[in-house]
């Protein structure tokens, strides 16, 4: 059940080699909780945007997108409820002087089996006095009392130094949609219910150490609200948990690897709320939301901003504030789940080990790899690559063995690599080997246009 052979720091090494994932700022020493993504890997995630954006928004029936401001104006923020209660328990290990998460030091000391969510701050400090609870850095145990730390970035904007105002990096791209709701629903002619999806990037001052990619400062959210009436809004809860987890499946990863967690602590705004958790290499985790935040952020925004975000139904005038079904997932939390789920290493026949990651074609940085056999091919193959680089993402390796070529290929994923030999000039055939398999065919160069097509659709 659990994929015995991935750990995070394997993970960490092979992005690092393979242009994958940097830490960032690295020349000066790094930053804390963040990470550059290098030429493989801002392919795969872009691949993983897409497929979301495709089932979500292109492939939806009433779903829309949109692409919102990344700063806003701070109302937005008290309306939503960010600034008064957007924070995290804090607590400080007086001997090394780092400091923490109180939820993250019980979930990891009970090994999940103690749930910090539903307990108050009160309840967090006893926990960790009874239990014994050491600070992972020093293993000392001289806590300060929990703080709460807003998480949200603070810049200011004004021409003069006296007339900054002061403006917030969102935490979340969810605001964007739900300020934007009536201006999407009159442009579209959209009928209640309907989607508004977007992805962008978010931005959350976490103190706590990140485990690489899954918890950064700055991230990507992929976010879909789906408006719909009071009454059927727990069904559509149930329908966006069955489309998160399917779109998951279809992803490629393992049911057994992803369970959902019904969350018991509500936060302000949500009827019902879960998770989806996977199974990372540092144990069971959050990959994604899926809340029912009813008409709270509507109607706050409606008081707020003194305009009405009523819905006017066209056939009944029937006038209300839709509720709001949410998924959210971030794209970075997802990428880091799909390298863990596809890394694996195979021991072959004679006892060399090979690493390789099996990526859904779709997602995948390349769809194939075009090898020269020998050096005196390349003409034809590039011609090939060329050729191939008009429909698909596709690279070129004429470097080393071929072996050695194919080696590489699986340790990013490329799902097929494509040979050309002697044979490929007599009758215009190439070797195709599948990554997984590593099993050979011989196509000819039109049915592997076609091949590739079917192969890598998602
Ligand atoms: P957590 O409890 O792990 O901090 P959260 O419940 O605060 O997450 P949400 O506010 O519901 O997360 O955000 C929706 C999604 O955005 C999460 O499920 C996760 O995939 C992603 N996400 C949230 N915070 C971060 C972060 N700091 N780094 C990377 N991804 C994040």
């Amino acid at each position: 059940m659990a994929k015995q052979t991935v750990t995070m720091e394997k993970l960490v090494a092979l992005c690092k080699a393979r242009g994958i994932i940097f830490p960032g700022s690295e020349i000066y020493g790094g930053m804390g909780n963040t990470w550059d993504y290098g030429p493989v890997g801002v392919e795969i995630k872009n691949n993983i945007k897409r497929a979301w954006w495709k089932r979500f928004v292109t492939e939806s029936d009433n779903s829309y997108g949109l692409d919102a401001a990344i700063l806003m104006n701070s109302k937005v923020w008290e309306a939503s409820g960010h600034t008064t209660s957007f924070s995290d328990p804090k607590m400080d290990c007086k001997k090394c002087k780092t400091r923490h998460r109180a939820d993250n030091l019980i979930e990891a000391h009970s090994k999940g089996t103690a749930d910090p969510d539903t307990m108050s701050n009160e309840e967090m400090e006893n926990y960790i006095q009874t239990h014994h609870v050491c600070c992972p850095v020093c293993g000392g145990f001289d806590w300060t009392p929990i703080r709460t730390f807003n998480l949200m970035f603070e810049t200011s904007r004004g021409v003069t130094d006296e007339s900054q105002n002061k403006i917030y990096l969102r935490p979340e791209t969810a605001q964007g949609e739900f300020v934007n709701f009536l201006n999407v629903q009159r442009t579209t002619r959209a009928k209640v219910p309907f989607g508004i999806a977007q992805i962008g990037k978010a931005f959350r001052n976490e103190i706590t150490p990140g485990n690489f990619i899954f918890r950064t400062i700055e991230f990507e959210q992929m976010e879909h609200q789906w408006f719909c009436k009071a009454g059927t809004d727990e069904e559509f809860y149930a329908e966006y948990k069955k489309k998160a987890f399917d779109f998951l499946c279809d992803l490629g990863f393992s049911p057994e690897h992803l369970r959902f967690h019904d969350h018991e602590k509500l936060a302000h705004y949500a009827k019902e709320a879960c998770d989806i958790q996977y199974l990372y290499p540092m144990g069971w985790q959050e990959l994604n939301g899926v809340h029912n935040r009813t008409d709270f952020d509507l109607t706050r925004h409606q008081e707020y901003s003194g305009k009405t975000l009523t819905y006017v139904d066209p056939v009944s005038g029937e006038r209300y504030i839709p509720y709001v079904i949410e998924y959210s997932i971030g794209a970075d939390r997802l990428m880091l789940a799909v390298l863990s789920e596809a890394y694996d290493e195979e021991t072959l026949e004679g006892g060399d080990v090979r690493t390789v990651l099996r990526l859904h074609p779709a997602v995948a940085a390349y769809k194939a790899a075009v090898l020269p056999l020998q050096k005196n091919l390349a003409p034809h193959a590039k011609e090939l690559c060329a050729k191939l680089k008009k429909l698909y993402s596709v690279t070129y390796d004429d470097a080393g063995s071929i072996g050695k070529r194919y080696r590489r290929q699986d340790e990013i994923g490329t799902p097929y690599c494509v040979t050309i030999d002697f044979d490929t000039l007599e009758d215009g055939t190439v070797t195709v080997r599948d990554r997984d398999t590593m099993s050979q065919i011989r196509l000819s160069e039109s049915d592997l246009i076609a091949f590739l097509a079917e192969k890598c659709a998602f």
